[in-house]
């Protein structure tokens, strides 16, 4: 019996844990679509999920990044890695996988903080769709500076010009100045990272397709398409964590799986996870050791994900001191975890994987965005859905108010519920296949090439 061949499509993560997990999900999803997904990951990543993947139908391949053993992949060295050294190594990539056998490159899907892959691609003569880890508003955001531009909200090198909130729409102050994504560290950074937002945004208007791990019908309030020229056509296909039929764990650090044991001695609702995610640069040492002194006075129990060289902020003796009452662990296996009942609250970050995990799993969030698109995560969360509560301080009291705000107030249960319901409800789900459908259907109306007649193409 002869059967289909199927068509690779190739797929370009940002080499970070919030990017490569998603794009994974949307791997195994391509999976069930009659593709062939291959991941292209540089050294240093691909070294740390390769042992751990189950995902048998999804390749992996590496590529060297041109950056020394051991030194640090931060920020700045990625993007230099990414614009000079991977390019040549990822075009080899492509014109091997095309020349092969099997069905031929169907498309790449890019990451739009991987951006440098779309130019790969186009001198490859491959058909491209972005991908968009997060909330939509975000990328409309990025897409809106321009206009920002020109209403002299920020200068030509993306600095505030005013202090106080941003209204893209009329009564929906959504970020503030301040809370903009590119404005992380030093000021040489903070315009390193405001080039790559406008360059990012430079080349995804050539694409035709964005997909987008968010929600069918986000309310989005930064809306201004109607003045952007070449926005690619949107397809929102989210949360990824829940569509994927793959539950295998993308993790490039061992989870500690004593949480759960841990969570199951706990009273149903009354622990507070906490973690900031995996790329949050460090929240400084004065904030740990606030923080950790108003969890231990809040009395209630709690798991905190807390990296051993951000340890060095603990009081001393608190980890022998709070023994009983928390556990402090290096990475959880944050979707069990949050499932767990014994969880109350998660005092997140606001990433937005970290948010789509927690509404998943019904659970409240304290919020203490530090950096990117976070801010407009947290706004959503806080004044839009009403699924949790912002604070901005790690005092004992702001703590404590903040938890027995969340904790203790029974319509954000409800909201929850409902906002639960209409981001995984039926409803959603069929949208979602619908969108998967219709971003696959585009796919294959564009491709003209097709590689031989033994190629039925993938299942719609
Ligand atoms: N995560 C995890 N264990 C931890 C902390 C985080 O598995 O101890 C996962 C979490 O479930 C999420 C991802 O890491 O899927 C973090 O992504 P997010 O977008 O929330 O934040 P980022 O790390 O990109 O800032």
């Amino acid at each position: 019996m002869k059967y289909p061949k199927k068509e690779t499509v190739i797929m370009v993560p940002y080499p970070a844990q919030g990017h490569v997990t998603p794009m994974l999900k949307l791997a195994s999803v391509m999976v069930t679509r009659g593709f062939r997904p291959v991941v292209v990951l540089p050294e240093f990543i691909h070294r740390r999920i390769s042992t751990t993947s189950h995902q048998n139908e999804i390749l992996f391949m590496c590529i060297p990044d041109g950056l020394e053993e051991g030194a640090p992949r931060d920020f700045g060295a990625i993007e230099m890695a990414m614009e000079n050294n991977m390019p040549c190594h990822l075009e080899r990539v492509i014109r091997k996988l095309d020349e092969e056998e099997d069905g031929g490159v169907a498309c790449l899907v890019v990451d739009l903080l991987a951006s440098w892959a779309i130019n790969v691609a186009n001198q490859c003569g491959i058909q491209v769709a972005g991908f968009w880890p997060a909330m939509l508003a975000t990328y409309r955001l990025i897409e809106a500076i321009p206009y920002m531009l020109q209403k002299g909200i920020i200068s030509e090198t993306g600095t505030p010009q005013h202090q106080g909130p941003i209204c893209f729409e009329p009564e929906k102050p959504t970020l503030s100045t301040e809370d903009l994504p590119w404005l992380i560290g030093t000021l040489a950074m903070r315009n390193l990272r405001f080039m790559f937002w406008t360059r990012t945004l430079d080349r995804s208007r050539s694409l035709p397709w964005l997909i987008i791990n968010t929600f069918p019908g986000e309310d989005c309030h930064v809306n201004l398409t109607s003045g952007c020229q070449n926005s690619p056509q949107v397809y929102e296909v989210g949360p990824l964590s829940s569509h994927a039929t793959s539950k295998d764990t993308t993790s490039f650090w061992e989870e500690d799986m004593s949480c759960l044991d841990w969570l199951d001695s706990q009273d149903d609702g009354s622990v507070v996870y906490i973690s900031f995610g995996s790329w949050v640069s460090p929240i400084g040492e004065g904030k740990v050791r606030s923080l950790a002194l108003a969890l231990e006075a809040s009395g209630r129990p709690f798991i905190w994900v807390l990296g051993h060289t951000w340890r060095e902020g603990l009081p001393v003796g608190y980890l022998e001191r709070v023994g009983k009452q928390g556990k402090v662990v290096s990475w959880a296996p944050q979707l069990e975890v949050l499932q767990h009942e014994a969880v109350g609250c998660y005092l997140t970050h606001c990433g937005w994987n970290s948010t789509l995990e927690a509404i998943q799993c019904k659970k409240r969030l304290l919020c203490y965005p530090v950096a990117g698109d976070q801010f407009v995560n947290c706004y959503y969360i806080a004044n839009v859905w009403q699924v949790g509560v912002r604070i901005c301080w790690f005092g004992e009291k702001d703590v404590e108010q903040g938890i027995k705000r969340v904790m203790e107030d029974e319509e954000m249960n409800q909201r929850l519920e409902k906002l639960n319901e209409r981001i995984l409800g039926k409803e959603a789900r069929l949208r979602v296949v619908d969108n998967l459908s219709a971003f696959i259907g585009g796919l294959q109306s564009m491709r003209t090439d097709s590689p031989n007649e033994d190629n039925q193409g993938p299942n719609v």
